[in-house]
């Protein structure tokens, strides 16, 4: 493709992504394509001959869209959002034009020490305490997610418990890990991938009715590991568990942890970046004093394309003490100077994308106010479907909805639970297939739930009244008949 060929095309693909900005309302948010359909429209075998763009544009439209479910639509309330914008799709389209393969300092300066400016600019908005800062032995880091973000938090936790033994005589055996019921798959699967093996993970309780870690009892397990002659090497606490939004005690999560000598790593994927409005700095609490290593993910709720995650460590050295190899071909004058940052040390692959751009043209396009209006919409959005519910006969809410994310269920009076469980996700399934809006469900205090997660840059209170609307509706039809 030519430059004058790319030109062209390029002005079409831009086109094409702000028209599907204006239209996306048109489509149902849940993609009703069937297992295997598109896979049936594409060609069996690759073509012998290149052609057109323009053929791909058409088959984007026949093939693909009927497969998207669409996470930008303003109805979309599963899971957790993951916004796009104009500034980070920008970002990333120059990312992909510069080609960068940002590895080492070397193979471009610009890729390293744009994203250890965009770590400090993160710190500060966020209010992260000064220990996470680049300038002194800590730092942070652009990984692609908040699950390899505890992967590498694990295997520096693992370098120091093991004084270096870790990388290079390999596991004992006797390391543990302490998670609570409601933290993310993503460390039990670390758990998997590093060796230490799943059989080693402590599940500490939690309060039954905030779903918050009890540190006690974390105290009490560690104690009793320690005593056993196991080496407790780290715990994730959790700022806004995937599950509910609960918010695990961080300071006194993190006295245990330095009693015992444990690494603190605090995953904050979806709710840390909330932190950008000084009303909501609470969730802070505790990291300046205790965390040894806190993640983020701006492709969550702040703005910035899917992948962006960010971590940061209060020390560097047992971070790249896991993870640093020098083979003689990657060797170069920067990296021996040791005058500069080499952020393949700092992650699982080698090589790494420019995506500190997106980061910068998101921060910069909407600026820290900007940043700030979207979570506060989000947030009372979220507290005004809270009051909805609250009000309405036959619904039950689960109380702890601190940001955008609200769990509930209806109340489905006088059926068993587990045929009321049945009917909440009999509900669930009703409404996403009517592409009308699209949430997902969890289960606490053994009862199922609905979720709705508010955050998608497009969503004005129009569409969550008009999902609460329907999700009234649906459940007055299915009382109806389940009354016959
Ligand atoms: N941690 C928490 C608390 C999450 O909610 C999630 C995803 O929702 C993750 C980790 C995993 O995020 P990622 O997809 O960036 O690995």
């Amino acid at each position: 493709m030519t430059p004058e060929e790319f030109r062209r095309y390029g002005r079409q693909v831009v086109d094409w992504i702000a028209d599907y900005q204006e239209r996306i309302e048109k489509y149902p948010v849940l993609s009703q394509a069937r297992p295997g359909e598109v896979l049936a429209s594409l060609p069996v075998h690759p073509p012998e001959q290149g052609e057109g763009y323009e053929n791909v544009l058409a088959d984007l439209e026949r093939v693909v869209m009927p497969g998207i479910t669409h996470w930008q639509h303003p109805s979309f309330f599963a899971y957790f959002p993951a916004n796009a914008s104009g500034p980070a799709i920008l970002g990333d389209l120059l990312s992909a034009g510069l080609g960068v393969q940002g590895m080492l300092w070397a193979t471009s300066p610009a890729c390293t020490e744009l994203e250890t400016r965009m770590a400090d600019w993160m710190a500060e908005l966020l209010g992260l305490p000064a220990k996470f800062r680049s300038d002194g032995p800590g730092g942070g880091v652009i990984e692609d997610s908040a699950s390899s973000a505890s992967l590498v938090a694990i295997l520096a936790a693992l370098e120091r418990a093991s004084g270096g033994r870790a990388g290079r005589d390999g596991l004992t055996g006797r390391h543990t890990l302490y998670v609570s019921s409601q933290t993310h798959s993503s460390l039990e699967k670390a758990a998997k991938i590093t060796g230490i093996g799943t059989a080693r993970v402590r599940t500490v309780d939690v309060d039954p009715r905030t779903l918050a870690m009890d540190p006690a009892h974390l105290d009490a397990l560690i104690a009793e590991d320690a005593a056993a002659g196991l080496v407790p090497t780290l715990v994730c606490a959790t700022i806004g568990t995937t599950s509910t939004t609960a918010v695990d005690p961080v300071a006194a999560v993190g006295e245990v942890c330095r009693r015992h000598g444990v690494w603190l790593h605090v995953d904050a994927a979806y709710a840390g970046v909330a932190a950008v409005c000084p009303e909501l700095r609470w969730l802070n609490d505790g990291l300046a004093e205790y965390a040894d290593s806190y993640a983020t993910n701006p492709h969550k709720w702040l703005l910035t394309n899917f992948d962006c995650n960010l971590l940061w460590v209060a020390d560097r050295a047992p971070l790249t003490g896991a993870l640093s190899i020098l083979p003689e071909y990657l060797r170069n004058q920067a990296t021996e100077s040791g005058a500069v940052i080499d952020y393949r040390d700092w992650q699982i692959p080698l090589g790494r994308r420019f995506r500190a751009l997106k980061l910068w043209s998101v921060i910069r396009w909407y600026g820290a106010e900007g940043l700030r209006e979207h979570i506060r919409t989000g947030v009372a959005l979220a507290q005004r479907l809270a009051g909805w519910i609250r009000d309405e006969p036959g619904f039950v809410l689960f109380d702890h909805h601190p940001l955008s994310l609200v769990c509930f269920r209806p109340a489905w009076d006088g059926l068993p639970e587990d045929e009321a469980d049945a009917a909440t996700l009999r509900l669930m399934e009703r409404l996403n297939a009517s592409g009308d809006l699209y949430l997902t469900h969890t289960k606490a205090g053994g009862r199922v739930l609905l979720r709705m997660a508010i955050g998608a840059p497009a969503t004005r209170e129009e569409h969550v009244r008009s999902a609460w609307r329907r999700i009234v509706e649906e459940t007055r039809a299915i009382e109806r008949e389940t009354a016959r």
